[in-house]
């Protein structure tokens, strides 16, 4: 993918289509100079940072894939999502969102860390739900998107119908709710919420960056995704299982992931999140500490 204008709106390929550790950034080109999730291309970013003097650094949420890049823009003041303030000024925070909790993880995850080159910042500005971002010209709705991660924001600007839907991202992968506090139901909610803005492109923070016209066959083929999910798990538990069990066959991700031992995290949460869902839903019950279809 290449640069793309939209009036003042610049869209940023990240390296590798975007895939994690990279994402899309967005760079406002206006009398406010800001970047949008400085993890795309370190390249392109010292570029617009040679020629444009940056005033503002915003991250959607917490993740590294994000922030990656925050680093080189020192001077900038960085906007963050208020629920997930806490995260930007603290490791220890960013520890416990994660739910990376006991020294010898927080050692594994530091050292993970580093090639992310986190740093705890002053925050100059905590925007939430229906706050309008400045820059000039450009405006930019906050549209709150919790799921993902609590705080887990979209910017919608109106005078380009142009939506940037960050981690609700429409990948073949489907969403992503592995972290203490994500949460499938809200997801599933914040993608029906996209859906009922009236935007006309639409930018992704991985994979397709950018999509034209309506992303409602793209977002129904999204969610469908957490069916597929579900439904694995249900046919998993034609047996009695046990989590360790369920882990150990990556009925979530499909395929084992590196780092193993950190992956593992984001398995198990989203499994759980699936139990759940499936327990309230009458399709499974509990036996002791194992589960079994009814
Ligand atoms: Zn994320």
């Amino acid at each position: 993918m290449e640069e793309t204008r939209f009036g003042n709106i610049v869209f940023i390929p990240g390296l590798n289509k975007a895939r994690y550790p990279y994402c899309n950034s967005l760079f406002i080109d206006d009398e406010v100079k800001a970047v949008i999730d400085p993890a795309s291309n370190p390249d392109l970013l010292l570029n617009i940072k040679k020629t444009s003097s940056i005033d503002v650094i915003i991250n959607s949420h917490y993740h590294e894939d994000h922030f990656a890049f925050n680093y080189l823009f020192p001077a900038a003041a960085l906007w963050v999502p208020e629920l997930e303030a806490p995260c930007f000024k603290s490791i220890q925070s960013l520890f416990e969102y994660w739910g990376a909790v006991g020294p010898s993880l927080e050692n594994e995850f530091q050292t993970y860390l580093k090639s992310f080159h986190y740093e705890e910042r002053v925050i100059a500005r905590e925007f939430r739900d229906g706050d309008v971002l400045e820059f000039g010209k450009t405006k930019l709705e906050v549209i709150s998107t919790p799921g993902h991660t609590p705080g887990h924001s979209c910017f919608y600007c109106p005078e380009q119908k142009l939506l940037f839907t960050a981690d609700l991202d429409m990948t073949s992968f489907g969403p992503w709710y592995g972290d203490k506090y994500s949460d499938l139901l809200q997801t599933i909610q914040s993608v029906h919420k996209l859906l009922a803005i009236p935007a006309e492109v639409y930018i992704t923070s991985h994979d397709m960056g950018i999509i034209n016209g309506s992303i409602k066959e793209t977002a129904e083929a999204y969610l469908a995704k957490i069916a597929e999910r579900e439904n694995r798990v249900l046919n998993f538990l034609e047996k009695e299982r046990s989590i360790p069990e369920m882990v150990s066959k990556w009925l979530i991700y499909k395929r084992p992931m590196e780092p193993q031992h950190l992956f593992i995290f984001a398995e198990e949460k989203m499994l759980r999140s699936h139990l759940a869902y499936s327990m309230q839903k009458g399709q499974i019950k509990q036996v002791g500490d194992k589960y079994v279809a009814v």
